[in-house]
This record gives C-alpha cells, structure tokens and sequence, in this order.
C-alpha cells in the first residue's frame, strides 16, 4: 500500500472511485495512512468547498420513535426510555439560544411519527423559527433541516413549503443485505432510498449517511457507500461510528474495547477522509458519535474533510433521553456549555466559522446550474 500510495496511483483510483482502491485504502488501519488521507481530504475540502466551518444548532426535540431499529437506543421496543416531546415555548427558547450564538442553521431531529398531529407540530414550527429568524444578521431566517425520518412525499412537500430547505436521511449502509440485517421486516432499503429520491424532487438540499464499523460490513461495503453517495447525487453527508445501545438488540452484550474504539475511529476518519476526496464539493459533518470514541474525535473529522459541527441546543434535562448510543458525549450539560465548547473546538483547528451564515452545499448550488434554475 506504502509503495502504491507513492505512486500516487491507488488515490488517483480511488479519486475516480474505483471500488478497490478505495477498499484497500479503507481496510488498511495505519496511522500514517489515516494521516496522509486526512490532509489529501483537507486539500481538496479547501480547493471545493472552503476552509470555514459551518454550525447546524441541533435540537432533538422529541424521542417518541414508531421504528424498531435494531441499533437504535430511542427505538419504539425500548420500553426503558422516558418519551418527550419540547412544547413550543421550549423549541423556541433553545431557538433563541441558536440566533443568539449566531448559528446561522438550526437542524430539527426526533424520532419518527407520521401521524397527522406530529406532521402539523413540525410545519407549525417551521413557519414559526422562520417568522421569528429573520433579522438584519439573517435577512432569510435561520437555514432550517429537518431530520424526521421517512415521511410521504406530500408530507415532504409540506414541510418544505413550511420553510425546511435542507433533510437528513441516512440509508444507514447502502448495502440492502446489512440494512436488512438491522431492521424490523417493515422497513425496507427499497422505501428508505425511495424516500431519498422524494426529497430531491421535492427540492431539498439531500444529506445521507451510514454508520461505519457495523457488524457483518467489510470495507468493500463502505466503498459501495461512498460511490452510492455518488450515484445519488447527494449534497450532505452526516456519518459517525456505530456503537453500540446496551438497550437494544444489536447492541446488548456488546462492549467496544479501548482497542475497538481507536480503530473504528481511525476507519470513520478513512471513511470521512475519502469521501471528501471522491465527492469533492459536498457539506460533511462531523458528528458527535466520533467524540464517544475519543474526546477530539469531531476535531480529527474537521482536520479529515469534514466541515459542518452540529453543536446540541437540547435542553439539559431531556438530553440523557435521547441516548441512541451509550456513552454519547454532551448528556450531562446543557446549550451554554455546549456553546463555549464548541466555539474552542472550532478555534483550536485554526479554522474560521461561518457565522450567521447558512453554508450550504455547493454540491446543491451546482446540481441547480446543471438543471438551468437559479441557484
Ligand atoms: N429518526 C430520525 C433521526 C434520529 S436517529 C431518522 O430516522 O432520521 C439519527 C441517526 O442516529 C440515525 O440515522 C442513525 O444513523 C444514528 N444512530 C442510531 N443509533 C445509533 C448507534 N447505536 N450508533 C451510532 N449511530 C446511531
């Protein structure tokens, strides 16, 4: 691998996404190979997107979930989670608190509902955050995503006409066989990527993701991942480690080992790294999950690609009952914490944020010139 990544070749080849080359790349777990993709990663985030680092205020404002996911510690089956869903008065406090600190983007997720009552809570507030946003700092308001699982087209249709303009939906491994493998028989990759395709033609910016270092994927998998990206023309991308919920099916009995830890986050950074380097001028996240593995796991994803945080809003007293994982890191804390934390994070990469600013995905930009509507 030393020898060919001299050369040049083996990145040249993944660079076109060649599904080898970017398996070797993914399954050789060298420090110094890790390293080399970061700063290639780095290079091209700079050359295609920008050095800034984008903020998305994230606020769970509900846990109540009607999904089983086999992974997931909110998931309808997990009798031992307490429900909440954050009244109007609190979304729009911790809304404030997003304004104030000058986020720019605010990204609304929950568990999932499709009932009637929870579609309408959502577009109400989106119309709400949007009326109460706009200000001289942000003349359009708070950039909105939304990230509340898959919902009819008409439901999609709504929710964008209410103000969102950009969703999160992972296909969680782009590989049928595993999504088979972590979820109840109801859910299905066909309906997942079908919702997907809703999003787009609805005219969202579309973000995806899956969670890397699953039982049962092989680095093959994880190539297929960054060219299914590819393929679907994707704008975000939001993807961390898995790991596991001793509340749920996949996840009892399972411990991740100190040894475990550092290499499913060298393979998440490998992961990050590569996929900035194959899809160039997309927004990529790097998320909270890679700081349960290591307390600078979301400043080793900036310094690999990525180039969006997502700093938690959430209320302190509901934040432990959002635990999709054990040992995510923030549940003991509160908005203002969050904030000084983040900002030093941010500070300590030597990067510059972007204040009162969207930052939306060029990739989106371009995708609209090529249709022939303004960007
Ligand atoms: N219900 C919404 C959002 C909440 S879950 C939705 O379906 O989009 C948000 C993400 O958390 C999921 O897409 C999944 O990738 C991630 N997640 C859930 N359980 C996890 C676990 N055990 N380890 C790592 N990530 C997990």
């Amino acid at each position: 691998v030393a020898h060919k990544l001299l050369e040049g070749s083996l990145l040249e080849e993944a660079r076109r996404g060649s599904r080898e080359a970017l398996a070797e790349l993914l399954s050789t777990d060298l420090p110094w190979l890790t390293s080399a993709l970061a700063e290639e990663a780095d290079r091209s985030m700079k050359a295609h997107v920008g050095s800034k680092v984008y903020y998305r205020g994230l606020l769970e404002f509900s846990n109540h979930c009607t999904s089983d996911c086999l992974y997931c510690g909110i998931r309808a089956g997990n009798t031992e989670v307490e429900r909440y869903t954050l009244d109007r008065d609190r979304v729009m406090r911790a809304v404030a608190a997003c304004i104030d600190e000058g986020y720019g983007s605010l990204t609304l997720q929950s568990g999932e509902r499709r009932d009637p009552a929870f579609v309408e809570y959502v577009c109400s507030l989106l119309r709400e955050i949007k009326e109460m946003s706009r200000s001289d700092d942000l003349p359009e308001g708070l950039g909105i995503t939304l990230c509340v699982g898959e919902q009819d087209e008409a439901v999609y249709r709504r929710f964008f006409a209410a103000g969102a303009h950009r969703y999160l939906l992972r296909i969680e491994s782009g590989s049928p066989e595993l999504f088979a493998s972590m979820h109840p028989e109801s859910q299905s990759f066909e309906a997942r990527l079908s919702a997907l395709r809703s999003l787009r033609r609805v005219g969202f910016q579309v973000g995806t993701g899956v969670m890397i270092g699953l039982p049962g994927q092989s680095a093959e998998d994880l190539a297929d991942d960054i060219l299914f990206f590819r393929r679907e023309g994707i704008d975000m991308i939001g993807m961390g480690p898995y790991i596991p919920h001793a509340q749920t099916p996949m996840g009892s009995g399972d411990r991740l080992t100190p040894a475990e830890r550092h290499r499913r986050l060298r393979l998440s950074l490998r992961m990050i790294a590569l996929t900035r380097i194959v899809l160039c001028d997309v927004n990529i996240a790097a998320t909270t999950a890679l700081q349960a593995l290591d307390p600078l796991g979301r400043e080793m994803a900036l310094a690999a690609g990525a180039n969006v945080v997502m700093p938690i809003l959430t209320p302190g007293e509901v934040r432990a009952q959002y635990t999709l994982y054990n040992g995510k890191p923030c549940t003991d804390e509160d908005a203002g914490t969050c904030t000084v934390c983040i900002s030093r994070r941010v500070a300590s990469t030597s990067r510059r944020a972007g204040y009162n600013e969207w930052g939306d995905s060029p990739h989106f930009a371009e995708r609209m010139r090529q249709a022939g509507a303004p960007a």
